[in-house]
């Protein structure tokens, strides 16, 4: 029987790779303008990270996770995520010792079990970035218009940023029991999983698609009329450096975000005609993570961006443009005797950066040109008895249909000069 993918992973062909080139290398120079390094971790993780780094009550830790005992009896989950993974790093390679601000990025695959459907897989891909060692507002601003300004870079429009506030450690655990309080009134509209979020995480009934709890979730108590003395300030600060920006946003008092290490300032970019699988890009405050998974206690904040919806979002607007590279030199041998000095030609065409491919496959004369015409090569090469017998070669313009014969050395001799 044939053997196939598993569900809810995706063969990335190479017309579609294009399309990742495509966005990679934005998000590649987007980073170098901002000042942010690429940091690579493992593809898996010892489970306790994510445990502590995402949190129990998160439905990552909860349902999502790809986890399993290794040989030697040690639980190992496929990340999910990159925040924690980036935290750890910074941990355990001392980043942290020159009092800097540290500015990373990564990109690669993420591992979630979560039911296929458009724009959402077991395995995909996301570009995320974080900047540790610093709760300034303006770091907050900072992340928020790279995200916007990366979307955009990238070609997406008809987006919206939605932003709020999580609280901190003082406010937060107040604002919580006031949601308890208030969604308490409702146990039987509330579906059954927010039931248990109201002991767990009350914060994510905020956050569930069920209609009925949205209905129910529109009349609850913000977390702005609760913010702190630290968390309001600085809050307002962030809307105003966006301001400053020209970075436009929505506030959405509901924003919560799936994880629990989020502080403060959260937000969200909505790609406003894609309903469902619509968020593009999540991100927040996460002052509490470093500190959570053993290291010294430095803020941070970040984002992470969904590539495999982005790519939906461009290629249904028709964004990409074919980049797919034209051959400029075909090459045919005639004979056997010829195939010698047509790779040797072949070689020298790629040593100077041309791209050349020699027939591998045709029978005949006829046959190799239908191929060479196929390719769509600029030009092609012909070597026959001829040609090798006066070191020379038959070189026919594809567009004007124009043939010449040149001595082959002055050929070689031309192309050097020519790049
Ligand atoms: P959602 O509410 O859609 O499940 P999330 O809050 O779980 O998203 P994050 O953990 O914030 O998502 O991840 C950041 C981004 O990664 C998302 O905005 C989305 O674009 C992308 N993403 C998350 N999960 C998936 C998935 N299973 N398949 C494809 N992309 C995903
Ligand atoms: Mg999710």
């Amino acid at each position: 029987m044939e053997i196939r993918k598993p569900k809810g992973t995706n063969d990335i062909l190479p017309e579609e790779v294009r399309k990742w080139h495509a966005i990679e290398k934005t998000a590649m120079e987007l980073s170098d303008v901002y000042g942010y390094q690429e940091i690579r971790t493992p593809i898996f993780e010892h489970t306790e990270l994510f445990v502590r780094g995402v949190g129990e009550t998160t439905d990552i830790v909860g349902k999502e996770m790809y986890t399993f005992e290794d040989k030697g009896n040690r639980s190992i989950t496929l990340r999910p995520e990159g925040t924690a993974s980036v935290c750890r790093a910074f941990v355990e390679n001392k980043l942290y010792g020159d009092n800097q601000v540290h500015k990373l990025y990564y990109m690669g695959p993420m591992f979630r079990y979560e039911r296929p459907q458009k724009g959402r897989y077991k395995q995909f891909h996301q570009y995320g970035v974080e900047l540790l060692g610093s709760n300034h507002p303006v770091t907050d601003a900072e992340i928020i218009s790279f995200a916007t300004e990366l979307l955009k870079k990238m070609g997406l429009i008809d987006l919206e940023l939605q932003i709020n506030t999580v609280g901190c450690p003082v406010c937060k655990p107040v604002y919580r029991q006031v949601l308890i309080d208030f969604f308490s009134e409702y146990k039987e509209g509330l579906c059954p999983t927010c039931n248990e979020r109201m002991e767990k995480n009350p914060l994510r009934i905020l956050d569930c698609k069920n209609k009925e709890c949205i209905e129910i979730a529109k009349e609850a108590p913000s977390m702005t009329e609760h913010v702190c003395e630290d968390c309001g300030p600085h809050y307002e600060s962030v809307k105003g450096y966006l301001d400053a920006a020209d970075v436009d946003y929505t506030e959405n008092p509901r924003l919560v975000r799936g994880l629990d290490y989020y502080t403060n300032t959260a937000f969200e970019i909505i790609a406003k005609d894609f309903a469902a699988q619509g968020t593009v890009c999540g991100g927040g405050r996460y002052n509490g993570l470093v500190g959570s998974i053993g290291g010294k206690d430095v803020p941070g904040i970040g984002f992470a961006m969904g590539m495999e919806r982005i790519i939906l979002l461009l290629s249904e607007k028709n964004i990409f443009k074919d980049s797919k590279k034209i051959l400029d030199y075909y090459i045919i041998a005639l004979g056997e005797l010829e195939e010698i000095p047509a790779f040797a030609l072949l070689k020298k065409l790629r040593d100077h950066s041309y791209f050349a491919e020699i027939d591998y496959t045709g029978k005949n004369f006829k046959n190799k040109l239908k191929y060479a015409d196929k390719s769509g090569a600029k030009s092609v090469i012909i070597i026959g008895e001829n040609e090798r017998k006066n070191k020379t070669v038959m070189i026919k313009n594809m567009e004007t249909g124009q043939q010449e014969e040149i001595d082959l050395q002055l050929f070689i001799n031309n192309l050097k000069e020519e790049r």
